[in-house]
């Protein structure tokens, strides 16, 4: 059953909150942001009519609200607002009302906000902030930084006991008494591979045997049981490729630079050029920044900002982001990567000419093609291929052979690619000045990357859960510096 702050009447104490500076940050985010959208978001997950009185939705969200905008740990925001007056008033109680215990904030983050699609939190807030016309640029960047995670990455062997170790302790907390009938972690033998192998049957084991003995199991031990089935299930364990942390499974090592790597999540960002962040991406480390871009693009759209322009790094300058571009009409400002400017060209395809009149190629031994043909899907993700078919019963006998043409094989081939209008375009608008000025403002959203990390709290993971804990904080996160952002575009004199 909802308890609704908006139900509650001013008392005699509320006179003090004509002490807050009527240009509090709290105070103009309040007159921006309309933040009853939580209510219908969180909504399911209450029960309208029975149960027990359920805290507010937006009271807290809007404490959680707080505790990004100012990086605060969830046992701080409480105590912070208790004697501060202006988050008292930000969160919708009369001053000498009792707060919720902390510990409401953590379930309140993972069981109703978790339960959704987190990133339509943001959504909203964009919506509203577009709708007020506060959004000038048709522009977006797009770039990606990553968090730490809290937990250290371990070895397989090591990933494994903690595993075993963490769902025996669950079993315990659940009953004490079915301790005696899970099966005792043996005395792994043998090289570290063989260790590993027998540990992970170990794992396997014990998560079956407590999935027999509580198949209704809920909360931390269910949370543990889809933890063991997760690295179970893992075939990359022990290449020590896939899950590094028990604690942590999500959690990937990515690259920050070509020799530095971290363990953590990537977050995909894009925001205008003013400074509104329209979406977000959040993966593993090892996630590729460039398969994140159309969920970007798309995120965007949803906020109702009509989009002109994309500037991104060349790691975002692949063929299927350029043409997801030119069919929505966007101009790519993107540093286009190697492999779209220059193709797959070596020297052994380079002895191979082109000749335009005779629509044939020649091959280094001197002889033309004698057929062509298009190959590959029109609307494919790739380029198409112009393949022509050489006479293989001359190569059979060519002493050039080698390196060209396999002995014993039916075709001799060579296809170049069929450059499409849209990827020559963006070529073209690569080597012009206008994609270099342009291409400068991209300092922007690497300012905004450091705000994030720097100002509240992104460097780091904060929250259990893994990929959803990280989804979680850092949409938050973003809707706290979008909000600042809203003050200042709205009150341009105003001070961050
Ligand atoms: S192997 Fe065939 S394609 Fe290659 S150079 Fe000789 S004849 Fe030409």
């Amino acid at each position: 059953m909802l308890e609704l702050n908006k139900q509650q009447t001013l008392s005699f104490h509320s006179e003090l909150y004509n002490f807050i500076p009527q240009n509090h940050l709290l105070i103009r985010i309040h007159q921006l942001i309309d933040f009853s959208f939580i209510l219908e978001f969180v909504g399911e997950q209450y029960n309208l009519f029975y149960g027990r009185r359920a805290k507010d939705p937006e009271m807290l969200f809007r404490l959680i609200f707080i505790q990004k905008l100012y990086n605060l740990s969830d046992e701080r925001v409480i105590e912070e607002t208790k004697v501060n007056l202006a988050y008292k008033w930000f969160i919708g109680l009369n001053p000498e009302d009792p707060l919720p215990d902390s510990s409401l904030l953590s379930l309140f983050r993972v069981h109703k906000i978790g339960a959704g699609e987190v990133e339509n939190l943001l959504t909203e807030v964009v919506k509203q902030c577009v709708e007020k016309g506060l959004v000038k640029s048709s522009a977006i960047l797009v770039d990606a930084t990553h968090s730490y995670s809290k937990h250290e990455a371990s070895k397989p062997l090591q990933v494994l006991k903690q595993a075993a170790n963490r769902l025996q302790r669950a079993v315990k907390k659940h009953n004490s008494k079915l301790l005696k009938q899970l099966p005792k972690m043996p005395e792994f033998e043998g090289e570290t591979r063989d260790k590993e192998k027998q540990a992970l049957a170990y794992l396997a084991d014990l998560g079956d045997t407590v999935e027999q003995l509580l198949p209704d199991a809920e909360g931390s031990l269910r949370s543990r049981l889809e933890e063991t089935k997760k690295i179970v299930s893992d075939e990359r364990l022990l290449t020590w490729k896939g899950v590094q942390s028990a604690i942590d499974p999500d959690a990937r090592f990515g690259w920050k630079s070509a020799t530095t790597s971290f363990f953590g999540y990537k977050e995909s960002i894009a925001m205008t050029e003013d400074g509104i962040i329209t979406a977000m991406k959040v993966e593993p480390g090892n996630a590729s920044d460039s398969k994140a871009f159309p969920d970007l693009i798309k995120q965007t759209a949803e906020t109702g900002l009509v989009v002109n322009e994309v500037l991104a790094d060349k790691a975002y300058g692949s063929f299927t982001n350029l043409k997801l571009l030119a069919k929505e009409n966007i101009i790519p400002t993107i540093r286009l990567n190697e492999m779209m400017l220059y193709g797959h060209q070596d020297e052994q395809r380079e002895k191979f000419v082109y000749h335009k009149d005779s629509e044939s190629v020649e091959c280094p031994g001197g002889h033309h093609s004698i057929r062509k043909a298009k190959m590959g899907r029109k609307n494919g993700n790739e380029c198409q291929r112009l393949t022509f078919f050489f006479d293989v019963e001359k190569c059979k006998a060519c002493p050039l052979q080698k390196g060209c043409y396999n002995t014993g094989s039916d075709s001799k081939t060579y296809s170049v690619p069929i450059v499409p209008d849209f990827k020559q375009k963006a070529v073209e608008y690569h080597e012009s000045e206008s994609f270099k000025l342009r291409y400068r403002m991209r300092y922007k959203i690497e300012q905004k990357n450091h705000e994030l990390k720097n100002h509240h709290g992104l460097a780091i993971s904060q929250y259990s859960r893994g990929l959803l804990g990280m989804r979680i904080q850092a949409v938050l996160t973003a809707i706290a510096v979008n909000a600042k952002r809203m003050v200042k575009l709205a009150n341009p004199k105003v001070a961050r």
